[in-house]
């Protein structure tokens, strides 16, 4: 299978930004472009302006999704969002074990196992974060903590594995400006897709593994040319629609 069967997805990650007033602008923006990339684009919204992202997006080439969801189908769980609520808000995709989340709210590698179970059973599309924190990199634990985090979220998958999309995403490098040289990037993609070798060499192939952490208009050209890295997770960047454009556009 050649790596061009990898779709490049350019997906933004709002985090806790916008209004109703502001994602109409930025949603304005990104369809007003005519280039003609043949990146996949999305934008991950706080899940209150799910229904202004349907309304605004449906139709068009740009998919839309959350930024979690609950590991629960449904019930007493005060505050959660279930998968099927996204589905029912048209959402294709939804992050998930952000290290924002696996910092702030104690998210475990096995509930974030759970999580990207639960999106697949409602035909979403996972896609999980893993990365290192700076002291782990130091300690030359990059690919151990990687390893950690993706197993139980590689069983739990089972055979959906081609399903899933895997953003790697540095800690140091999120929110920073610090980005990951494209070789150490591509280092610890390749690492990964061989990890999902071992499980099932085909679908290894298909997954998508994006690289996020401070990837911006002058430094995508180059990471996303190398034959690991399939596309980015945008955060800071995906707020301006003219810079998550460019970085498209330089898929
Ligand atoms: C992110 O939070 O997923 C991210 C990559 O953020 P930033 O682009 O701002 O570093």
């Amino acid at each position: 299978m050649s790596l061009s069967m990898r779709r490049t997805l350019i997906a933004g990650n709002w985090k806790m930004n916008g209004s109703l007033a502001a994602n109409a602008s930025l949603l304005a923006g990104i369809l007003s472009d005519r280039s003609t990339s043949s990146a996949q684009l999305a934008v991950c919204v706080p899940a209150l302006y799910l229904a202004q992202a349907q309304s605004v997006l449906s139709g068009s080439h740009v998919l839309w999704g959350a930024q979690d969801v609950s590991a629960h189908e449904k019930g007493a769980f005060t505050g959660e969002v279930s998968a099927q609520m996204l589905v029912e808000f048209g959402c294709s995709c939804v992050i998930i074990g952000h290290s924002e989340r696996r910092s702030y709210h104690a998210e475990s590698d096995e509930l974030v196992a759970q999580k990207a179970q639960r999106a697949l059973a409602s035909r979403l599309i996972p896609i999980v974060c893993v990365g290192e924190t700076l002291e782990e990199r130091e300690q030359d634990a990059t690919n151990a903590v990687v390893s950690r985090q993706l197993a139980p979220v590689l069983d739990a998958v089972g055979t959906q594995l081609g399903s899933i999309v895997i953003a790697y995403e540095p800690v140091w490098a999120i929110g920073t400006g610090k980005t990951a040289t494209p070789d150490m990037a591509q280092q610890v993609h390749a690492r990964i897709r061989a990890m999902l070798a071992e499980r099932d060499a085909e679908s290894a192939q298909q997954v998508r593994i994006l690289y996020g952490g401070s990837m911006k208009p002058d430094n995508a050209r180059e990471l996303l040319a190398m034959p690991d890295i399939d596309g980015g997770l945008i955060g800071g960047a995906s707020l301006n629609a003219l810079d998550f454009l460019a970085i498209a556009n330089s898929a």
